[in-house]
């Protein structure tokens, strides 16, 4: 799951590569919530034999077929997969992909660990001279993950920001105190980023940006919903009906979700 629309590039979006060490491979899962599909990245040192692959996304016999395919073409082995967080559409071909590729699948859940260790805040990651960082970033999910690729600049920031609308953050496991703590880290990694290649949707230029129109973004909702609540909205229904103008029947869920992640931040003293 992740996202509203209301930021980010409106540009079609089809995977593909980005720059000489990233590459989407786009699953055919496309919905409100998951915008275009999930962005399955893998990530390779250019002429190396190994690589990382980032959230194998929806267990769909045709998506895990052109993965294979890709890293085929590119005669590259797959040395570690990394989730970003354990939602479905991220994580679900996991266990099948890592019998198909022997690779061990790490991820902050111990559920979502296919024969690898977790991975925390700090862990760097050196596939065949590919550097890739770890970054905590919980607040979509408790455990969302982010990953620098200092190389070229590359911030994968999974469901945490999305390449179009604004990502929800999944109450109560989600937590918008913890949201906007993320989006302060992400926004000092991104001084010395190129671009945020995101879970969902297109790979953004300007990453600086980018987070800092999501920064106000949410903040702007937040007066919104204190607004709503002085004037007499209780639940998260009322708030999303005060808040939420004539949204799209299809993610209304998503906004009552996020509604409550705001309502708990407010009422928790945020
Ligand atoms: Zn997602």
């Amino acid at each position: 799951m992740s996202g509203l629309p209301v930021l980010g590039s409106s540009a079609p979006w089809h995977g593909g590569a980005y720059g000489d060490r990233a590459m989407c491979v786009l699953a055919p899962n496309p919905s409100p919530m998951t915008l275009d599909g999930t962005n399955t990245w893998i990530l390779a040192e250019p002429g190396a034999r190994r690589c990382i692959v980032v959230d194998p996304g929806p267990d769909d016999d045709a998506h895990l077929d052109a993965l294979r395919d890709a890293l085929a073409e590119r005669d590259l082995s797959v040395a570690v997969t990394l989730l970003t967080h354990g939602h479905l559409d991220h994580s679900e071909s996991a266990r099948r992909w890592h019998d198909m590729t022997d690779a061990p699948v790490r991820a902050v859940d111990p559920g979502h660990r296919y024969g690898g260790e977790g991975i925390g805040d700090g862990d760097v990651l050196d596939v065949d001279g590919l550097e890739a960082r770890i970054i905590a970033t919980p607040g979509h999910s408790g455990d969302s993950v982010s990953l620098v690729v200092p190389a070229e600049g590359f911030i994968l920031t999974g469901d945490t920001v999305l390449g179009r609308g604004t990502t929800v953050v999944a109450w109560p496991d989600g937590d918008l105190g913890a949201y906007l703590d993320s989006l302060e880290i992400l926004r000092i990694q991104a001084e010395a980023a190129q671009v945020l290649l995101p879970g969902h949707g297109p790979a953004l230029v300007d990453p600086a940006t980018v987070i800092a129109d999501y920064v106000e973004h949410r903040r702007a909702r937040l007066e919104q919903v204190r607004a709503a609540m002085a004037s007499g909205a209780r639940t998260a229904e009322q708030v999303v009906d005060a808040v939420y103008d004539d949204i799209p029947e299809a993610v209304r869920p998503a906004a009552v979700m996020s509604a409550q992640a705001q309502v708990a931040y407010l009422a928790a003293g945020g």
